[in-house]
């Protein structure tokens, strides 16, 4: 690993492991699986493993499926799907609900001590009577309860015998306590609905605070880290370890994460996919972890860009240019190159004539191993339509009337001449080439300034290229006002023929290549050789890198 200063948590745990604290790392990665993971999980994920590999240690994938009416399997075997994508595997796979035996014997522990009883309040009553800063709450009339009686009422809610929200178990702390939180929470409720690995077992489900930290105690994790929100739990967490006499698991906490442009709450995404915005959770405009998969960005881009934002204690929005920055870094060593031509005109090369001439072109000039592949040539080829000008500016090195340019891997060649149609578009461009002057083995000592792309039009296949912009118009859309679907953008996708080179059509799911000048693009999982589609993953163009420069 790259050596770098230590960020907080690495001091407490290198600090942790000095003094014996601990004696090895084991951390975890909880989600809830109600929805699919986003670039905010894929920084945790980063995080959580990457610190068990630094330690040596361990790291656990635990479903924290304590809620029985969201979760469901998709979720469950996406969230496998994208921490493996991401270069990661778990020491062990854990559902919070295999606890659930355990975490009703931790209830009856704390009921025997005095420490927790029924209560007959609603949900919104004991939110009513929790007081509020510098105000104490009131105690329930239910409060003191026996022993006895508490122990008989919370096997009668496990039983079935009350209705949802008739009764719940709350800790007994302290009404009067500074972090409201501590005054008396709710640790079990009733919920009378199907558990998709429990089935109808049981009726009583635990609150988040009673099942994360004795999970994570139950599995001797050492550092649990979560974000910010939950700092004012971690009392609570600590209170519970402490009255059971469980593994001393601790809670740390770091800021979420966030990206300009992108939105992390699953529940956003989940209505941008409900309403249709997008055409599932893997568009390749969803900030989640298969979306940015088939939109083209790599695993080790995202690692990159994980360990580069580093963690934080402040929230802060990243600016998405950096993300794009080590997608673009990451892709430049690895994306095999080729050539397309997205709005094409026509050029035909006038004094050319041999047919099915191959010329060598290298396939990464980034990569040694790479190698080269043929590319045929022809009198007749695609060009870029913006690669002509009838009129051009001064320094406009490509093609113009009496303009000489270079065609990549092949000739220079000089514009003679042009046709329009009726409508005054340009529908094909006349050339010269210099015999003398191919790439590699040039002699005509001509100097052009300028280089373009092209493919053959006798061998060209056509493709779908689907073309990507933002999906939200604004910066933060999250904290923008009113809804979501009020700030996308409505060019974000737009579908586009292509001509491609004849190699391209073989290629397989998520290959990555640059098209030359155009920007990087992979294949799409609706790719077939009879119809090859192609995703543009981000343009060649890098504002990061230059804003850098200019620092
Ligand atoms: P969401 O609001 O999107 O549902 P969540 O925090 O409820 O997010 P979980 O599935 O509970 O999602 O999260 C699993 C883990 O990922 C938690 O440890 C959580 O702290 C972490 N996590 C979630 N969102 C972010 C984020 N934006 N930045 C960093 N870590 C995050
Ligand atoms: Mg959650």
């Amino acid at each position: 690993m790259e050596e770098r200063s230590l960020n907080f948590i690495e001091e407490i745990i290198e600090n942790d492991l000095k003094t014996g604290k601990v004696s090895g790392v084991h951390t975890r990665f909880p989600p809830e699986p109600n929805g699919y993971l986003h670039i905010g999980h894929a920084a945790s994920i980063c995080l959580n493993f990457g610190l068990a590999q630094r330690y040596n240690g361990k790291c656990n994938l635990r479903f924290d499926d304590t809620n029985p009416s969201t979760e469901e399997t998709e979720y469950v075997e996406s969230i496998m799907n994208d921490v493996r994508w991401l270069g990661f595997e778990w020491d062990n796979l854990f559902y919070a609900s295999d606890y659930f035996d355990t975490l009703y014997g931790y209830a009856l522990k704390l009921i025997r001590k005095g420490l927790a009883y029924v209560d007959d309040m609603t949900a919104e009553e004991i939110a009513a009577t929790k007081g509020d800063i510098g105000i104490p709450g009131k105690e329930s009339p239910a409060r003191n309860r026996s022993i006895q009686e508490n122990l008989h009422l919370f096997e009668e809610m496990k039983a079935g015998k009350y209705k949802d929200g008739e009764k719940v178990l709350r800790a007994r702390i302290d009404m009067a306590h500074p972090n409201l939180l501590m005054r008396d929470p709710i640790l079990y409720r009733i919920k009378h609905a199907h558990h998709h690995r429990t089935g109808d077992k049981w009726c009583i489900y635990p609150m988040y605070d009673f099942a994360h930290g004795q999970s994570d105690s139950i599995e001797h994790i050492t550092h649990s880290i979560c974000t910010l929100e939950f700092i004012h739990h971690r009392p609570l967490y600590d209170w519970f370890i402490e009255q059971l006499e469980i593994f001393p698991s601790k809670q740390y906490e770091f800021a979420r994460r966030s990206v300009s442009y992108m939105i992390t709450s699953k529940r956003k995404l989940l209505q941008l996919v409900n309403e249709k915005v997008v055409s599932g959770w893997d568009d390749p405009r969803m900030p989640t972890i298969s979306g940015m998969r088939r939109r083209g960005y790599t695993a080790a881009s995202l690692r990159n860009f994980a360990d580069t934002i580093g963690i934080a204690k402040r929230e802060n929005l990243t600016d998405i240019a950096l993300l794009e920055h080590c997608v673009r870094e990451d892709l430049n060593k690895v994306a095999a190159r080729a050539m397309a031509v997205i709005d094409p005109v026509k050029l035909v090369i006038t004094n050319y004539e041999s047919d099915g001439e191959l010329l060598k072109a290298e396939n990464n000039p980034e990569d040694d191993k790479a190698g080269y592949r043929d590319i045929p040539f022809g009198r007749e080829l695609w060009i870029e339509r913006d690669d002509f000008m009838e009129d051009p500016p001064k320094k406009y090195f490509r093609l113009g009337p009496g303009l000489k340019v270079r065609l990549k891997h092949a000739y220079i060649v000089e514009c003679t001449g042009f046709d329009k149609d009726a409508d005054g578009r340009v529908t094909t461009v006349y050339c010269q080439y210099f015999p003398d002057s191919k790439s590699g083995s040039d002699t005509s000592g001509i100097k052009v300034k300028g280089t373009i792309h092209w493919v053959n039009a006798a061998t060209a296949l056509t493709a779908e290229v689907r073309l990507y912009d933002r999906l939200f118009t604004v910066e933060n859309p999250a904290a923008a006002e009113g809804s979501i679907l009020d700030y996308i953008n409505p060019e974000s996708l737009t579908v586009q023929t292509a001509y491609i080179e004849p190699s391209l059509a073989s290629s397989g799911d998520l290959d990555h290549f640059q098209f030359l000048r155009l920007g990087y693009f992979c294949t799409d999982r609706d790719s077939t050789p009879e119809k090859p589609v192609f995703n543009k993953t981000i343009g060649l163009k890098d504002s990061w890198a230059k804003e850098q420069k200019k620092a």
